[in-house]
């Protein structure tokens, strides 16, 4: 039995039920009901509950038939209400997993989990600290948009992007991902261009992802520019050297055709010296098309002592890796009070 069929069996999530389920689901009713259902869940993002166009019992019986997946535990805002945080208990299993919602004056992003926990065990992470529990399906990954799309069209705001930048490594868990970019662009109506996949670096799955059928933004978490210091930080590093990532971001260009970017987190005297803005020259040059650098100052984890590059520090760097010809753009660290930023996610609850 493939994924697909267990998933229909017993949905995860309301969001794992395309169209034709929901359809087949409301046989026997009148036919514009299934109008009503769609619009309801993919225009205004209501939870079955709230479906008021829908009788009571009909409501009822759709709400048992495709469960709401996350129960919202706490949700916390920052930044003057631009950056909400939703941390959810995912109903089957009980983990917890988050969602951020970040609001800019010409655009709505939030920013998706894929897995509960992550496997990867980057060592400054506070997810990979944590371990890995399960995987998402991809209505739970759609739920979180439709949750969140949800909250903004409450304020007026309509959600423009999403980034694959939560908990989880997105191309670890690639079938679910890769349905949940497909719905949201054919049924939450997203352009491709819109939507960003952050990876460790999976070369396997780099290699799929260049085969989709979707345009997507990709991004790659390098980290490191030699591979003894990004074995330490990023340990998928032994089994993806960095000559192989290179390949794989090549076979991608060819295809694609479209700029990669490169996360780099700024770590005080760990990887922001000069040479390792020169060892990350070297690697842009070898991509096929000059990448983006990202420059994010880390946010410190209480499992990983180390401190973040100071601004004045982050700022010559990101110099230093003009001058070598390298685009890059410091990128500010949104919630980091609330401990919102990539990275931290569900670390206050899951330490205790
Ligand atoms: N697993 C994927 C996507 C989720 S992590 C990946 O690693 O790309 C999203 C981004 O947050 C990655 O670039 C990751 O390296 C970065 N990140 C993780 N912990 C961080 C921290 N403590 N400070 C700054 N960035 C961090
Ligand atoms: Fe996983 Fe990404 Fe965190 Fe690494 S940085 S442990 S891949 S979530």
């Amino acid at each position: 039995m493939n994924r697909r069929t267990i998933e229909l069996l017993a949905p995860t999530s309301l969001y794992d039920a395309s169209r034709a389920d929901i359809n087949n689901a409301l046989a026997g009713e009148p036919s514009y009901r299934q109008k009503q259902v769609w619009t309801a869940l993919y225009e205004q993002f209501l939870l079955p509950e709230a479906i008021t166009t829908l009788p009571k019992n009909l409501r009822e019986k759709f709400a048992n038939t495709f469960p709401v997946a996350l129960e919202l535990v706490t949700k916390s805002s920052a930044d003057n209400g631009d950056t909400v945080k939703f941390l959810w208990r995912l109903r089957n299993g009980g983990n917890l997993i988050e969602t951020v919602l970040m609001f800019y004056t010409d655009r709505a992003t939030v920013c998706v989990s894929t897995q509960a926990g992550c496997a990867m065990g980057c060592t400054f992470c506070a997810t990979g600290q944590a371990g890995f529990n399960r995987q998402l399906t991809s209505g739970e990954i759609l739920e979180q948009i439709a949750r969140a799309s949800r909250y903004a069209l409450d304020r007026d705001r309509r959600v423009s992007n999403v980034v694959y930048m939560g908990m989880g490594e997105p191309l670890a868990n690639e079938p679910a991902v890769h349905e949940s970019v497909d719905r949201l662009h054919d049924d939450m109506g997203l352009s491709a261009r819109h939507i960003t996949i952050s990876t460790v670096g999976i070369v396997p799955g780099i290699k799929q992802l260049k085969d989709w059928s979707l345009p997507v933004n990709l991004a790659i978490s390098l980290h490191a520019a030699n591979d003894q210091l990004r074995d330490e930080l990023v340990p998928i590093n032994k089994r993806y050297p960095i000559d192989q990532l290179v390949d794989a971001c090549n076979e991608y260009l060819t295809v694609k055709n479209r700029r990669i970017s490169f996360e780099w987190a700024m770590i005080k005297d760990t990887n922001d010296r000069k040479s390792d803005a020169r060892e990350l020259a070297a690697i842009c040059n070898q991509l096929s098309l000059a990448p983006h650098v990202n420059l994010i100052p880390l946010n410190p984890t209480p499992g990983w002592p180390t401190d973040a590059s100071p601004m004045g520090r982050v700022r010559e760097f990101c110099a230093e890796l003009e001058s070598f010809g390298v685009n890059a753009t410091i990128r500010r660290n949104r919630g980091t009070d609330i401990d919102a930023a990539c990275g931290q996610l569900a670390a206050g609850q899951l330490s205790g």
